[in-house]
């Protein structure tokens, strides 16, 4: 196994549009790294000119230490896994698994014993010579997952392996993926567009926005999900990481009898801060009056509201999935967002009901609006 390295990675195609650019990211040796992003970020471009399917116009790229940016896909000692498969229907599981390194002239009896024993390790064995079309969408994608392990590559690229399975399957699959690359200690860098996956399989998650300048980069944040999650750096990364999305209001700093405060914009609510709130945020002091973003995910709101001031509103709408319930509120006036918040679904008011929803300042965010980067100490 070995690492893999994207230095100043850019990707401009032929008809001018631009994919990616200045993308410096390392899969260290062994780790799960997860691209994430909304649709046209680039996820499949990084992957596919790792993989050597796609020619860079700026950067590099190495595995291993060893530049490989100039070398075909076949020379690159990596093994891909597509969301289609792409498995042979007319080939059984056991050819599927075995296709590449007949390809590569590995003697039968060492094939044999590979494919063996990535069968066993992905109990496949009871598979093994029924073709793709008798199996489970899952027991395919193991077959892929199979294909790719007999090869022993420095490093597995895979593209939305899980998008074709249903939802329960997909969270099934997700679970063993992870536990396999855990065991086998594989270095891999896998795309999803979906961030729930992202959170739950990545050591690390790397965060990609679409760029049309090349001065900008598409990479925002990469660190581990809890970091990418707590400690979100702007405001792209704030709203895409979560589910429920983090809500977001224009709200100004102010001093009211000698303690911090936050009002929201085009309101007279008012969100109090402690002492010991206030000095972690430094830079609330400092911007007095002065309009700023604050970030407030769906479980950072108090309800009932314990302390003085909050936010007033009625409840629009009310979500029960069993362990959690979710309000839905609006704030009237200027800013006309709509509000999800997560509450103890044993305190779950009616529909139409007045509601005044408190706000954990200890997990409020805050962002400039300016650069939309989040404000630290
Ligand atoms: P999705 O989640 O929708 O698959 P993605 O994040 O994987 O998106 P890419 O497929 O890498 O995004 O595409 C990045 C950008 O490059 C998009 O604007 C896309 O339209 C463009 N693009 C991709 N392939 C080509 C191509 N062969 N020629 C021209 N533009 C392309």
């Amino acid at each position: 196994m070995a690492s893999l390295s994207f230095s100043s990675v850019g990707k401009r195609f032929s008809d001018g549009t631009l994919a990616l650019s200045r993308v410096d990211l390392e899969v260290k040796d062994g780790e799960f790294l997860v691209l994430v992003g909304p649709s046209g970020c680039g996820k499949s471009t990084l992957l596919r000119s790792a993989a050597g399917l796609e020619t860079l116009t700026q950067g590099r790229i190495a595995i291993g230490g060893k530049d490989v940016t100039d070398l075909g896909p076949g020379d690159r000692d990596i093994a891909m896994v597509f969301q289609n498969y792409a498995l042979y229907p007319h080939m059984d599981v056991f050819e599927n698994m075995a296709f590449g390194l007949g390809q590569r002239k590995v003697p039968k009896d060492i094939i044999r014993q590979k494919v063996e024993q990535a069968a066993r390790t992905l109990d496949l064995t009871p598979y093994l010579r029924k073709r793709p079309g008798s199996l489970s969408g899952g027991q395919r994608q193991r077959v892929a997952m199979g294909r790719a392990i007999v090869r022993d590559p420095q490093c597995f690229l895979m593209d939305e392996p899980l998008s074709n399975l249903d939802a329960k399957l997909r969270v099934q699959m997700r679970a063993e993926l992870k536990l396999l690359n855990a065991s086998l200690g594989v270095t891999t860098l896998y795309v999803t567009h979906d961030q729930v996956e992202a959170m739950t399989m990545g050591d690390r998650v790397a965060v990609l926005k679409p760029v049309t300048e090349e001065s900008e980069s598409n990479l925002q944040q990469c660190a581990a999900p809890r970091e990418l999650y707590e400690n979100p750096v702007n405001l792209f990364v704030a709203g895409f990481i979560g589910s429920p999305a983090m809500n977001f209001f224009k709200a100004r700093p102010v001093r009211q009898d000698g303690a911090l405060g936050c009002v929201i914009a085009g309101t007279d609510m008012v969100l109090p801060l402690t002492a010991a709130q206030a000095a972690v945020r430094r830079y609330l002091a400092k911007s007095i009056d002065r309009e700023l973003i604050l970030g407030v995910r769906p479980e950072a709101f108090l309800y009932p509201n314990p302390s003085p001031g909050g936010l007033s509103s009625e409840v629009l709408m009310t979500e029960m999935t069993g362990a959690d319930a979710y309000v839905f509120f609006d704030l009237k006036g200027e800013q006309s967002n709509r509000i999800t918040a997560r509450i103890d679904p044993r305190f779950l008011p009616e529909r139409g009901a007045p509601l005044t929803m408190g706000v954990d300042m200890d997990r409020a965010h805050f962002f400039d609006p300016e650069t939309g980067l989040a404000l630290r100490s």
